[in-house]
């Protein structure tokens, strides 16, 4: 029996098959969990209804987290199809490629409240919105990079300051919901290429240094970071909450990490 079995799976921020959440479904799928996908918009719809039903996902439906009434829909699209939830997964970021690559106190304000917005606030939202149909002893979980968070990551910026936020607003809701047994946690995963990572300047410098310079030598792939979050939605966690797991080939425990800063 899988370790997911019988548990209904919400995953927020599939854009393609490289996204950590396409590999977060396909860990899920495995260990037996229902699975619905949820997306950012029209252009991202292409993309993603082919992916759902090649794995003969039923459940696929548009949120645009900046907007308060396409978050209530799809409560209301979820409660409907799925009843209740047990899990629920928030892989979503946002900043404009100009902070991600010019030094950071030019941050502009709007950029600065997009980021905060996208990648922050709305996990915030989402999981206020999808609490009147969680089971109690659900599973709550965000994506972070720690090691931009609590660290200074050349180019990530105003990314960084998101993160930080990220992972604090992961242990205040851990503490909100933890009497209903949910939990909630971050996992902070190392540098993987996908479309967000793209936008970071120097992301191609900074990949190559992961694998270089972490202590088992190798890069993570979305597959790692999947199981991961099959163990933070299984009963096999249940007494973890509000931590951010960092599954990166253990970066972020060295101590000189700087990478020769190129620009690419
Ligand atoms: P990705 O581009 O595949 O996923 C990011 C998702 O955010 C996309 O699906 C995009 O559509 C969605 N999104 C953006 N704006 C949105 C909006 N307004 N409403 C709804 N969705 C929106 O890239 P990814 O690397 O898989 O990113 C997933 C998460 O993992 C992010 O939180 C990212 O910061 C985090 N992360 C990535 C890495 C990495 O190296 N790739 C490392 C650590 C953490």
């Amino acid at each position: 029996m899988g370790l997911l079995e019988g548990k209904n799976a919400l995953i927020f921020g599939l854009a393609n098959d490289k996204s950590i959440a396409w590999g977060i479904t396909q860990s899920f799928l495995r260990e037996g969990a229902n699975i619905g996908i949820s997306y950012a918009g029209e252009v991202m719809e292409k993309r993603v209804k082919p992916l759902a039903e090649k794995i003969n996902c039923k459940w696929v439906e548009e949120c645009d987290v900046t907007k308060d009434d396409q978050i209530k829909a799809v409560v209301k699209k979820a409660e409907a199809h799925f009843g209740k939830i047990d899990i629920l997964v928030h892989s979503i970021a946002f900043a404009g490629r100009d902070e991600l690559s010019r030094p950071f106190h030019e941050t502009s304000r709007q950029g600065f409240l997009t980021a905060m917005d996208i990648s922050v606030y709305s996990f915030v939202a989402l999981t206020h919105a999808f609490l009147p149909i969680m089971n109690d002893g659900g599973s709550v979980m965000c994506l972070t990079y720690g090691s931009g968070a609590v660290k200074v990551a050349p180019h990530y910026n105003v990314m960084g300051v998101a993160k930080a936020a990220l992972e604090s607003a992961t242990r205040y809701l851990a503490y909100d919901l933890g009497p209903k047994k949910i939990r909630v946690n971050a996992i902070s995963a190392g540098a993987i290429r996908t479309l967000a990572a793209a936008g970071v300047g120097g992301f191609r410098d900074m990949y190559k240094h992961f694998a270089d310079k972490s202590p088992m030598r190798e890069n993570v792939t979305i597959e790692d970071v999947g199981d991961a979050a099959t163990f933070l939605a299984s009963d096999l966690s249940k007494r973890i909450t509000g931590e951010v797991m960092y599954v990166d080939s253990g970066f972020n425990i060295m101590g000189v990490q700087m990478v020769e800063d190129k620009g690419e």
